[in-house]
């Protein structure tokens, strides 16, 4: 079996050791060793990454009790030198141990368990049998626990047996036999845990809640420890930064004055529509005075979407109750269209368009005084128009 050189200590990256054997799995091409500082996925934390005598290692998993070490190529020699990413482990601690000082406070202060825990690429989230968190609650968790965190408190890993660790004031009931590792802040927290974590407190450096989302009858609360609390800082600043060269006003004043640019836009949408309904009713009026009575108003447009066709077309018919109209308008490869009439006359549209809409490919359909449609411009605006009037 593999020496897990990541529990003798957690803060070393570099080794030497022989390579046991290297095979190939459904995963890939891997390597078990002698020794190893890489820390495989388990316990909610992910796996180490890193090289072997520069072969880079891209996963570490515990797969029938080795270690296996998936290789990008073969290792050369029977002996190879070992480096773990630092950056990516002691974030891993970071998030790892700060999740159990969240644990502990949350347990201890509000009488609420973690019923699940994941380590993610970019937040830390766990589930916590709750119905909600109200502001005060997660801001009195969030000052606990970085009280706890400035203390500088031990983090102890102890190997120990099972009615050992009994003693201890254990939070979940330990469902493994033999031997455990108990990871020990005193007084805060004594965990069955299998993961890598900083030696003191302060190393997590700091704690920052980001929210909470209702996940099956529980709480899920999503946070981020140590360097991450200052990357999340920077990100958020760089947002805050582009917002405000925006709206140029203090950060404080920044939300409602985006409230107050907001509402004013409504109000001004709501303005240009009411125009643009006043400017169709002009333009239908202008349209009913070219016809005569009883005659046939008919007009060709270019780029005109179907509800204008359809606004201009009821408004002339009121207008002018015993005139038929025809509107049709030209865009990209279609001709769409409106056939309708006033009040005065009795004529079924439907009928026209059945005749007309062959010549353009076309569908469409309405009431006996109102019929729309479209089709393909295979013919042109106009001669389609002269078409339905023909057809009248
Ligand atoms: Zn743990």
């Amino acid at each position: 079996m593999t020496t897990k050189l990541f529990y003798e200590d957690p803060y070393r990256t570099q080794f030497e050791t022989t390579v046991l054997k290297q095979e190939e799995d459904k995963q890939g091409l891997y390597a078990v060793l002698q020794e190893t500082a890489f820390y495989p996925t388990g316990g909610g934390q992910p796996h180490d990454t890193g090289t072997l005598s520069g072969v880079k290692v891209t996963d570490v998993e515990e797969v029938d009790g080795e270690i296996r070490h998936y290789i990008e190529e073969p290792l050369q020699g029977d002996t190879v030198e070992g480096s773990v990413d630092w950056e990516r482990r002691f974030d891993h601690m970071q998030q790892h141990s700060g999740q159990h000082i969240v644990s502990a406070v949350f347990h201890d202060t509000f009488n609420l368990p973690t019923t699940s825990f994941h380590l993610g690429k970019e937040t830390v989230t766990i589930d916590l049998d709750a119905e909600e968190l109200s502001d005060e609650v997660l801001q009195q968790a969030e000052d606990k626990v970085q009280e706890i965190i400035m203390k500088g408190l031990p983090i102890e890993p102890e190997w120990m047996s099972v009615e050992k660790a009994g003693d201890y004031p254990l939070r979940k009931p330990l469902s493994v036999e033999g031997d455990v590792r108990l990871v020990i802040i005193p007084e805060v927290d004594y965990s069955g845990c299998g993961g890598t974590h900083p030696a003191s407190t302060s190393e997590v450096l700091a704690v920052k809640f980001l929210g909470w989302t209702k996940n099956k009858k529980q709480v899920r609360l999503e946070f981020v420890c140590g360097h991450r609390v200052l990357k999340e800082l920077g990100a958020k600043h760089q947002v805050l930064g582009d917002v405000k060269r925006l709206v140029s006003r203090p950060e404080p004043e920044v939300a409602d004055e985006i409230e107050q640019l907001l509402t004013a836009g409504k109000e001004k949408e709501k303005r240009i529509r009411d125009l643009e309904e006043k400017l169709l009713t002009y333009e239908a009026r202008e349209l009913a005075a070219e016809a005569l009575g009883g005659q046939v108003i008919q007009h060709v447009f270019e780029n005109r979407p179907m509800k204008d066709l359809q606004a201009l077309g009821k408004a002339i018919v009121e207008q002018k109750r015993d005139s038929y109209v025809i509107l049709v308008s030209e865009q990209d490869e279609q001709l769409q269209f409106i056939l309708a009439h006033g009040q005065e006359l009795d004529r079924n549209m439907n009928e026209v368009a059945k005749e007309v809409m062959p010549l353009i490919d076309g569908k469409g359909g309405g009431k006996p005084d109102f019929v729309q449609g479209g089709g393909r411009n295979v013919i042109d605006a106009v001669t389609f128009a002269d078409h339905v009037k023909n057809a009248l």
